[in-house]
């Protein structure tokens, strides 16, 4: 990649302004010169991206997952100084504790937490009365125990990374356009695109940053990724003054999370809510009642009168689907995000960044192939919230 463009021709085009498409245009923008565009009809950060709460956590079931999260660890807690953002984001490290019922799931966190240590991720195993002790509000009687890591967190203004990566992407000469890609073909060495007005873009390299609905893209083209979409509701409390629930509790057999954001809402998810929300709905409330009761009883008299509904982009081995897609030179992929898109952003711009502009293929990159679902090469990630 190198040479020139203008407002017609772009040496990189990126479909999609969310998280993911303004990590990768950032990351780009420090590695060529000039020449990028971000294409997003709805409007940056408008997706999946505007409705995250900022969780950011290193403690995931694979090696490959848990190395991602530390570099994207590592540039997050230096955000300040990277992106210089009109607002510091905040990244509050709350710590995130996955609770343990039974022997099994103990074991498996414990082998987790082995393979963390090993890449120098600092989490540790807690029996019971040290998770209660550490989470205040928390019952030790249900449990067994856990797995800690005190450095994941949440980001008190997770919008403000968004809007940094924006406003620092524009700094770097990086163009923006509100408009839809209606159509990708090819075009020479290169690619046009079809703008929803019907005008016209050429571009040398394409990354499609568009969640799922890159899909629609791709199908023309004969292109075919298991990419899908499912709701996820989260359910915030009123502001409350009293600081009740600090780190993050999940309970993974009960689908069950919750925790106290920086302005004093408390967020819980039924991670298991599947259905219509005006049918289902009072059915997802009496579960985070129930588990509320069971494990954290100083939220109890919390109630939750705001529901948000928003899109995880999923995949069979709920991996993300990362790099050039077979077939299809210049055009390359980054989506199937599956739930943590934000925290992975740096690392996942870092990566795709490096394949486009340095043909620099970190191994990462090559695992989480597109064409990894055809070859039955699968890198299943079980710790999913
Ligand atoms: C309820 C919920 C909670 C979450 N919590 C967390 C969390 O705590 N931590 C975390 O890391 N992640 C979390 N996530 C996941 C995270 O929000 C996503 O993984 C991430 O935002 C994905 O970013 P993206 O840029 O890939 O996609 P998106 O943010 O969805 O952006 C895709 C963009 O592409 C645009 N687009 C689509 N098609 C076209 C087209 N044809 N032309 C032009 N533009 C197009 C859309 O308008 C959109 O803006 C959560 C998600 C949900 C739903």
């Amino acid at each position: 990649v190198g040479g020139v463009s203008n407002a017609d021709s772009h040496e990189v085009a990126i479909v999609g302004g969310g998280i993911s498409g303004l990590s990768i245009a950032w990351h780009l923008a420090a590695r060529i010169d000039g020449g990028i565009c971000v294409y997003d009809g709805a409007g940056i950060g408008s997706g999946a991206t505007a409705i995250q709460p900022g969780g950011v956590r290193q403690q995931w079931a694979t090696r490959l997952t848990s190395a991602m999260s530390r570099e994207a660890y590592s540039f997050y807690s230096d955000v300040d100084a990277l992106l210089e953002p009109a607002v510091s984001p905040g990244l509050t490290a709350c710590g995130y504790l996955f609770v343990a019922e039974d022997e099994q799931e103990l074991r498996e966190l414990a082998d987790r937490v082995a393979m963390h240590n090993e890449l120098g991720i600092p989490s540790r195993m807690l029996d019971a009365d040290q998770a209660a002790a550490i989470v205040p509000g928390l019952d030790p009687s249900p449990i067994l125990g856990g797995s800690w890591c005190d450095q994941d967190g949440y980001f008190d203004r997770p919008q403000a990374v968004v809007a940094g990566f924006a406003a620092s992407c524009e700094r770097r000469g990086v163009g923006f356009e509100t408009t839809d890609v209606t159509r990708l073909e090819r075009d020479g060495d290169g690619w046009r695109l079809t703008l929803a007005g019907g005008a016209h873009r050429h571009a040398s390299c394409v990354v499609l940053a568009a969640s799922h609905r890159g899909l629609e893209l791709l199908q023309p083209l004969a292109v075919e990724l298991p990419i899908g979409s499912e709701a996820r509701y989260l359910f915030y409390s009123d502001p409350i003054r009293e600081r009740l629930l600090e780190p993050l509790v999940v309970i993974p057999k009960r689908h069950f999370a919750a925790k106290q954001l920086a302005d004093g809402s408390v967020l819980a998810s039924d991670l298991d809510a599947v259905g219509d929300p005006r049918a289902d709905k009072s059915g997802w409330h009496t579960h985070i009642r129930e588990s509320i009761t069971e494990f954290v009883p100083v939220l109890e008299y919390v109630s939750f009168p705001v529901m948000v509904e928003g899109f995880y982009d999923v995949t069979p081995d709920h991996q993300p689907v990362l790099g050039p897609i077979d077939g299809q030179d210049g055009l390359w992929i980054a989506a199937g995000m599956n739930g943590r898109g934000f925290m992975l952003a740096p690392v996942i711009g870092r990566m795709i960044a490096d394949g486009i502009a340095m043909r620099t293929f970190d191994a990462t990159l090559t695992r989480l192939r597109p064409s990894r679902f055809a070859e039955n090469d699968l890198v299943p990630e079980q710790q999913v919230v």
